[in-house]
């Protein structure tokens, strides 16, 4: 089986103290992060943004919760010595370093099954999030729809919301009881976890596209103006964030910052890529002999298809699934329109469903 994936990933970056959080998300790219098992299609003109995802490949599997595999990659490490490192001498001990690290993640896991779960709620998958030095990826594929994915974004930032009382109350409740003399260390943490979940969710919200503010965004503009449109709208907009992003990082002379703005940026971009491709979907004629089972529309006419031996692009309705460049047959075909991936032997009824991209 085939995954659609579409990395929702939060992040953080830190060398100031207070530690800076942050998280965000890559676009809603189903196809450009199609991974290619063998002899599968992916849509051509999709395959637009470079891998920089992490996957669970060089990764450790931690754990598995509501049938999520949790996943650590391996750059997680090499970047933890040094954010525990420059975390400096707030603390009397390390350990208490390398707790706040630890709970930092902690709480970028807990927004991102918060993505996942809400996801699954709506009837989309989710089976995998991975940690990496940036924070987390969850891969979730919500329905194709502007209500499933507002939910499924908007989710994690809720968790943010909800630990908000709690980290106030536990704050509040160590300063009344004196620990800013008593007990120090632990004073310490506490407000500061209360700075990072804080940071998290006033940066996970910025309208930048693929942070999730930017993902919101486009849902609610999908209601309006579909798909394609709403995504090219809530790219562009990104790219002005983009660009203050970039500005701030200059500011604060900030890598971390700088690296996520650089990260921010080549999604943003993969987006603005997937809503001309979408279009070009969109506009393209039809094959009216043929519909996907499961949405209903005929397939678009044009090469949107990618040989996964030779990755020539091609039309698998006119050819039969068989790439004319090498000949490799193909038994299923992927839907540009509602992203699945279905037989050829189901696919042949007529339609007069229109697109809606
Ligand atoms: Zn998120
Ligand atoms: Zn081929
Ligand atoms: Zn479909």
């Amino acid at each position: 089986m085939c995954q659609a994936k579409r990395g929702v990933l939060a992040w953080y970056g830190g060398v100031a103290a207070p530690p800076c959080a942050a998280a965000a998300h890559p676009p809603n790219n189903q196809w450009a992060r199609w991974t290619l098992p063998k002899n599968l299609f992916v849509g051509a003109g999709y395959v637009i943004s470079p891998h920089i995802m992490p996957t669970h490949r060089g990764s450790i599997r931690l754990f598995q919760l509501f049938g999520i595999e949790v996943y650590l990659h391996w750059s997680w490490f090499v970047v933890a010595i040094y954010g525990i490192q420059s975390r400096g001498h707030q603390y009397n001990s390390i350990g208490w370093n390398v707790l706040e690290y630890l709970t930092l993640f902690l709480i970028v896991l807990m927004h991102e099954f918060g993505h996942s779960l809400a996801c699954r709620q709506v009837g989309g998958r989710a089976n995998q999030i991975v940690l990496w030095p940036l924070g987390g990826v969850a891969y979730v594929s919500p329905p194709q729809r502007p209500g499933a994915m507002l939910w499924s974004i908007a989710a994690g930032p809720l968790v943010n919301v909800a630990l908000f009382p709690v980290f106030s109350l536990i704050w509040w409740l160590g300063h009344s009881a004196g620990w800013v003399e008593s007990l120090p260390d632990l004073y310490r943490f506490v407000v500061t976890l209360w700075y990072i979940n804080t940071i998290l969710l006033i940066f996970n919200l910025m309208p930048v596209y693929p942070l999730d503010g930017g993902q919101i965004l486009r849902s609610l503009l999908w209601f309006m103006f579909g798909r394609a449109r709403s995504l090219l709208i809530a790219s562009s907009i990104g790219f002005v964030g983009v660009a203050g992003l970039i500005l701030f990082a200059i500011w604060a002379q900030s890598v971390w910052i700088g690296i996520m703005a650089a990260f921010i940026l080549i999604n943003c971009w993969g987006g603005l890529m997937q809503a001309r491709a979408m279009a070009r979907v969109a506009n393209a004629p039809r094959h009216n002999g043929f519909a996907c089972p499961v949405c209903k529309v005929a397939p678009p006419r044009g090469a949107f298809w990618v040989c996964g031996k030779c990755r020539k692009a091609f039309d698998t309705f006119e050819t039969q699934g068989v790439c004319p460049n090498c000949g490799t047959q193909f038994a299923v075909a992927f839907c540009p329109e509602c992203g699945n991936l279905r037989p050829m032997s189901e696919w042949t009824f007529s339609s007069n469903v229109p697109p809606k991209l």
